[in-house]
Formats: structure tokens, C-alpha cells, sequence
């Protein structure tokens, strides 16, 4: 199981605090990904730390971005890649997800590479077909690699209280793993409250984690969770 807590741009918790609340959970991989001011915080106080964000290239004007090389320099572990809200408002494309993927990895990069459909997608009946074309996008830099896990987020789901029905999660995760063999983790309204039912569907090998990641006691029972669930 692989939990991840995605703080987006917000400070999220103290590091240490949360390191000191998390250091008796044994069974369960647990990541923060925090905003890149906090990076280092988190990296120096002992929490395995991704980036949301990694760009292609080495280094060069590219304004806003960062390397694989320069996060891994700092003890950075991975990256989300292709999250929703990097698709929605910042232009993000499967191709660019490709890219960052590969550049990741050829790094010595972790990823968690984010996929998922729309509300106006799934009204349309085109959920399984946006699933396929946005995990076949990296399928060959990520297929069997155990850096990677996919993470299916309905972007409905994400920030808004709705959560996929755990039967919805599950056939999705059993989609994405006909295409690549790596882990896949459900996000979208993870909570304390929900996760034991979307953990224990058999496909579903962890969590993508916002707004309950911001807090301690509901980031740390979600972890709790998921050791209780598959250790
Ligand atoms: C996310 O940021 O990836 C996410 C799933 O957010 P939330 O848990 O807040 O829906």
C-alpha cells in the first residue's frame, strides 16, 4: 500500500510534527507532496517527500518549472506528474506527461502519474476510453516499472466530497492494470470516513490523499487504514 497526501498550494502541516505522528506506522509507504517551498522541510525531517511537479529537461529557461536533477539533489524521492488541476488549468497534455515521466524516471525519480475523466466525460460514456488514451500515453516508460504507480482520480471526485463508489474504483483500477503493471492508488475525497471501504477493493493498492492530507489526525488514520487493510 502507498499513501500519498497531496498538500497542492497550501503549507500544510508541520513537518516534524507530522514525521513524529507517522514514525510508529510499519507497513505502508507513506509520501507527502507538499508545495516546493516546503520540500526540503520534509525531506530533512525524515518524511519520504515528492515534488507535484517535475519538468523534462535538466536545466534552462523555463520559467516556473523544476528538474528531476534538482529535486533529486535535495533528497527529493518523486513527483506527481499530469495531476487534474495541472491538465485543467495549466495546459498539462499526455504528452507532457510523458515527458516528465520519462525524465523522472531516467533520474532516479519516483512518479505517481495522475489520470482520470471528467464529469462531462463520464456522462458521455467516455470514462473508459479517457482511461486508456491517458495511461496508454505512458505505458511505455512506465509499464511494470516499479518507480511508478498510476493514481485514478475522477476529476469529479477531486475537492468536491464526491467519492467514486468503491465498485467504480475498483473497475477502473482493473482497467489501468490491463495496461501497465505498477500500483494504482484511488484519489478524490479520500477521508478517514471512506477509506477503509475504497482500500479494500483488491485493485486498489493505495491513496492519493488532498484535503485530509492537511491534517495530521485524518492523514495519519488513513495510513492506519491502509496497514490494517494489506500489510
Ligand atoms: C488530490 O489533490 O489529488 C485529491 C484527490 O484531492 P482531494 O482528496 O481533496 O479530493
Amino acid at each position: 500500500m502507498l499513501i500519498a497526501g497531496n498538500w497542492k498550494m497550501y503549507a500544510g502541516p508541520d513537518p516534524s510534527a507530522l514525521a513524529d505522528r507517522l514514525a510508529g506506522i510499519r507497513g505502508v509507504d507513506v509520501v507527502v507532496c507538499p508545495p516546493f517551498m516546503r520540500l526540503v522541510a520534509t525531506v530533512e525531517a525524515g518524511l519520504t517527500t515528492y515534488a507535484q511537479n517535475v519538468h523534462w529537461e535538466e536545466e534552462g529557461a523555463f520559467t516556473g518549472e523544476i528538474s528531476a536533477k534538482m529535486l533529486k539533489a535535495h533528497g527529493v524521492a518523486g513527483s506527481l506528474v499530469g495531476h487534474s488541476e495541472r491538465r485543467q488549468h495549466f495546459g498539462e497534455t499526455d504528452e507532457t506527461v510523458a515527458r516528465r515521466t520519462k525524465a523522472a524516471l531516467a533520474a532516479g525519480l519516483a512518479v505517481i502519474a495522475c489520470v482520470g475523466e471528467t464529469q462531462e466525460e463520464r456522462d458521455a460514456g467516455d470514462t473508459e476510453t479517457v482511461i486508456r488514451i491517458q495511461t496508454e500515453a505512458i505505458r511505455d516508460v512506465a509499464h511494470g516499472h516499479a518507480k511508478v504507480a498510476v493514481a485514478y482520480e475522477p476529476v469529479w471526485a477531486i475537492g468536491t466530497g464526491r467519492i467514486a463508489t468503491p465498485e467504480t474504483a475498483q473497475e477502473a483500477h482493473a482497467l489501468i492494470k490491463t495496461i501497465v503493471d505498477v500500483r494504482v492508488l484511488y484519489g478524490g475525497s479520500v477521508k478517514p470516513e471512506n477509506a477503509e471501504e475504497l482500500l479494500s477493493q483488491p485493485d486498489v493498492d493505495g491513496a492519493l490523499v488532498g484535503g485530509a492530507s492537511l491534517e495530521i489526525e485524518s492523514f495519519a488514520s488513513i495510513c492506519e487504514t491502509a496497514t490494517r487493510i494489506r500489510s
